[in-house]
């Protein structure tokens, strides 16, 4: 294929085209598809297939928008009018300390958008392609024009596709044209005029299969797709932005306007007072600075990002930022069965066919096991058991995965339930690939939830027992109800067809579901030669049934320490699945899902019946939900919600986007799972373990805490000033402290101590609490009497000790340095007393144990803080800048003094308003 030939791709309607042709200039091969070479060059040709959007606002713009804040102006502003009263170091100073604070804030925001929309992005769809005659799953940005893939329900659409098969296939198009209802696709050609929305042969990248099965070929990948022509419009951007982050957005705001008044007043007063105007326009500024926590938003933004960061090293992504936050509120999490709370390690152990039960020996998908009949290895080339080898034979020809030998481990490729179907096939003596070239497959209807089974249309093959010669074969399997209700036969042990006994087949169940088994049961139907292609009403009724198999699916151990970690944190776990009640019931009581004592379970169809008041109850209360249909998840999660419920729901399926939507947390799995669904997710698990479901919100939870403590500890230094400066100036004494030492207290020292405690280890208490409420506001009594009693206390300090110096020694620098000294020093007793440091500290030296190195951060920004503070009065610079001056050791000391009684008012405070 020239490369002109390929390039002229462009210009071709491919709507407007017959599938063939569309493949011809293409080059490509409907059957066998492009070869390795070919993906290579054409790779190189097209670059790979991800979209390039505009990049989002450029780093200069990012920068300037740091200083697009109310006190930033205030401090620009101020900062000229020192300038122009010309106060030139003052001025320079107050500019100064601004840039230093912007490029900090600049620096974190960068780092926790990039780690955010990293992890985002680390997150690939795959896609199914036939390349070299052969199936495989790639990638989807590997894919390039010619590429012939393959689509099934809940995959996302990787390119533009001329379709060329189409078994059903709907398509959700709402992301390339609004129009929310899915779209039927079928294969015939359209003319070249039919628009975007109508043209049902193609099927466009950004897209979500809803139902069915299709096959196209690619006609255009990356930025020359569809989509890509909008994206390339739209702006990429992750947003920090979060319930959370908007109330203390509000809360500046209303801070801001009160510090204005309150500002403009002093102002006033002190005029009126006859006090000349530098000084009362010194106390207005230093009053505005005081009062603003201006190291909160960067405190915020990094202890989120940090948050982001932990749960990912803990197996949770977050794809949207405010789901941090909720999951540290969660009450309720309603996980799947299969794969979060269990392994998915299916292995079956129980068959139950012809009316004789057998047992499997043997663990894994290694076929090194047998099968065992009143204890005795069953002979399978003996004309024995018929029944028994048809329904083997049912799991082996029924199934769409296949087993794969790895560094000598046997796994599964596709299903885990067919997986263990397989290899219990497989220790009967049979191969997989050989018993499909014997008895071809002809079509099939692929499992879904929403039906309970699979079929297949298989070729005749004499060696089996065959309901007439010549005939064709469906076999199909699925869940108990879905396969019974269709059987009107069964086969016993001599092979021969008779009336079905349906009691004796349920008691077979409930023994094998009792024992935490997952069962699926086997049926065939016998249909003429001419029959070729496969339906839903071909299996309505008239199967034979062959059997019973019932698997173990052991819970993943770790579940159960996790499952008793949320309940001590008041948290109920609830077990949706669509699996049997009994087995449902059988697992959940392994995993100590009981609630008041009792496992109660609801099936799908009591669900169904239910009205509002009675739906509230059963989800309140019961712990199971079995045979669930992805409808009835969305009823749930609204039921508990109406109950005041932050609901976490777990899904994977194409039906699960509304419940995953509608939870306060939706969680997709990384690993099994649909795009759609992941789509629809707050939140992924990168391992589908519900440990990691546990483990994020506690990670929530710490996150908050530790934004609380950022709180209790910022705000009682801008409670302290703003009192000192506010009562001195209405007084009409001199000010203890100057704007720009603020500015020094609020930004430079803010940081070094504030940030740290962004990385404050998630303490013990963590999982020990109720989960908070989530209409409590952020400023609670508890804090709000915690922030004003320190506030009252750093007044005290800054104001006595400034009286106190510069009565002694009449010098008003030394005095001024000494009472911001004393200030710091207080400060770090009380960051230690809401940190885990101090609390390390303190169980240390009452011996009991304790993970000191925790708070190493903690400890090195102490050791910065200190450092700075030297340098703040003992350095000449400094004092130049600052109008601070040097102390003696002596004076030293002194300011350590006030800082004592820190100690038992911190102790005091934590006992009303625990921190650690
Ligand atoms: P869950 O994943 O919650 O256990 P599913 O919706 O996957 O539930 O499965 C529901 C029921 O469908 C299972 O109990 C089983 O009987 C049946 N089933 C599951 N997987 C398959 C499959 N690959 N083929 C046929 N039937 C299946
Ligand atoms: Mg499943």
């Amino acid at each position: 294929m020239s490369a002109t030939g390929m390039g002229g791709r462009q210009l071709h309607e491919y709507h407007a085209l017959s599938a063939q042709e569309a493949a011809k200039i293409l080059s490509s091969d409907q059957q066998k598809g492009l070869t390795s070479a070919e993906v290579t060059n054409r790779l190189e040709e097209f670059g790979r297939n991800e979209l390039k959007g505009k990049a989002g606002k450029p780093a200069w713009l990012r920068f300037l928008l740091q200083f697009n804040q109310a006190l930033l102006y205030i401090l620009l502003v101020a900062g000229l009018i020192k300038a122009l009263l010309g106060q030139w170091t003052n001025a320079a100073v107050i500019w100064g300390v601004t840039l230093i604070n912007a490029i900090i804030g600049f620096v974190q925001e960068s780092k926790a958008e990039g780690a955010i929309a990293a992890l985002a992005q680390a997150v690939t769809t795959e896609a199914t392609v036939i390349r070299n005659g052969q199936k495989s799953r790639i990638p989807s940005q590997e894919l390039v024009p010619g590429d012939i893939v393959l689509l099934t329900s809940g995959d996302k659409v990787p390119a533009d596709l001329r379709l060329f098969n189409s078994r059903n296939l709907q398509v959700d198009e709402s992301a390339l044209t609004g129009e929310s209802v899915p779209v039927e696709k079928d294969t015939t050609t359209l003319s070249a005029d039919t628009p975007l929305a109508e043209r049902v042969n193609m099927a466009y990248a950004g897209s979500f299969v809803t139902f069915g099965q299709g096959s196209g070929v690619v006609v255009s990948t990356a930025n020359a797709t569809e989509m890509g022509r909008i994206s390339q419009s739209l702006e990429q951007h992750t947003s920090l932005s979060t319930p959370l982050t908007r109330k203390f957005d509000k809360f500046s705001h209303q801070l801001l306007y009160i510090i204005l008044g309150l500002a403009a007043m002093t102002f006033a007063v002190g005029l009126g007072q006859g006090q000349s105007w530098p000084a009362m326009f010194e106390a207005a500024v230093a009053l505005a600075v005081s009062a603003i926590p201006e190291g909160l938003p960067a405190v915020v933004t990094v202890t989120m990002a940090i948050g982001v960061n932990r749960m990912a090293r803990r197996h949770a992504i977050i794809r949207k930022l405010p789901a941090v936050e909720t999951l540290g509120g969660a009450t309720v999490i309603c996980s799947d069965k299969t794969g979060t709370l269990t392994e998915n390690q299916m292995t079956v152990q129980g068959i139950f066919a012809g009316g004789n039960n057998f047992s499997v020996s043997g663990t894994g998908y290694n076929p090194d096991g047998e099968i065992l009949f009143n204890q005795q290895p069953v002979d399978l080339e003996s004309n024995n058991f018929p029944t028994l080898k048809a329904c083997l034979m049912a799991g082996l020809l029924c199934t769409d995965s296949h087993l794969e030998q790895k560094n000598g481990n046997w796994i599964v490729v596709g299903d885990p339930t067919e997986g263990a179907l397989i290899t219990v096939a497989n220790k009967a003596g049979w191969n997989q690939s050989e018993m499909a070239k014997l008895i071809p497959r002809i079509d099939g209807i692929p499992f879904e939830s929403e039906f309970q089974y699979m079929a297949t249309l298989h070729e005749s093959h004499e060696s089996l027992e065959q309901a007439g010669d010549g005939a064709r074969t469906i076999y199909v399997k699925g869940s108990v109800e879905a396969i019974l209700s269709r059987c009107q036969q069964m086969l016993n042990a001599e092979g021969e067809a008779e009336a079905v006994n349906e009691e004796l087949i349920e008691q077979q169940v409930e023994a094998l579901a009792r024992e935490g088994m997952r069962v699926l049961a086997f049926a065939k139907k016998a249909v003429p030669n001419k029959q070729n292609s496969l339906d839903h009403e071909d299996i309505a009724t008239g199967l034979i049934f062959l059997g019973l198999q019932g698997m173990i699916d052991p819970p993943r151990p770790e579940v159960i320490a996790a499952v008793r970690a949320c309940k001590t944190a008041g948290i109920q776990v609830k077990m949706i699945t669509g699996d049997h009640v009994t087995t449902a019931k059988a697992i959940a009581a392994r995993i100590g899902l009981e609630k008041d004592g009792k496992v109660r379970a609801f099936e799908g169809r009591q669900l169904t019946e239910m009205d509002d008041n009675e739906l509230t109850l059963a989800a309140e209360h019961g712990v199971v939900f079995a045979r669930v249909a992805p409808e009835q998840k969305l009823r749930l999660v609204e039921s508990l919600q109406s109950q005041g419920e932050i609901v976490a729901m777990t899904g994977d399926g194409v039906n699960d986007a509304p419940a995953l939507r509608q939870a306060d947390i939706g969680i997709a799995m990384g690993g099994a799972g649909t795009d759609v669904a992941r789509e629809a997710s707050d939140m992924l698990l990168t391992n589908d373990n519900f440990a990691s479901i546990e483990a994020a919100v506690e990670e929530g939870r710490t996150v908050y805490q530790n934004l609380r403590k950022a709180i209790a500890f910022i705000l009682p230094v801008n409670g302290g000033e703003s009192m000192t400066i506010l009562i001195s100036a209405l007084l009409a004494r001199d000010l203890p402290i100057l704007s720009l030492q603020v500015l020094w207290l609020n930004m430079v020292n803010s940081v070094a101590m504030t940030v740290p405690l962004a990385f404050e280890p998630k303490s013990d208490r963590v999982m020990k609490l109720k989960p908070r409420n989530p209409r409590e506001p952020l400023l609670s009594g508890k804090l709000f009497q915690r922030i004003a009693a320190v506030s009252i206390f750093n007044w005290i300090l800054i104001f006595g000790m400034f009286e106190w110096v510069r009565q002694n020694t009449g010098n008003i620098d030394l005095a001024r340095t000494m009472a911001i000294q004393a200030l710091v020093a207080g400060r770090i007793v009380y960051l230690l007393s809401i940190s885990h440091l101090g609390n390390a500290i303190f169980r240390k030296l009452r011996g009991k144990t304790t993970r000191i190195s925790d708070g190493k951060s903690m400890a090195f920004g102490i050791l910065c803080t200190v450092l700075l503070q030297i340098i703040f009065s003992q350095w000449g610079v400094m004092n130049t800048l600052f109008r601070t001056a040097p102390l003696n050791l002596e004076q030293w000391l002194v300011c350590l003094i006030p800082a004592l009684p820190m100690l038992p008012l911190a102790l005091f405070v934590n006992r009303i308003d625990p921190a650690e």
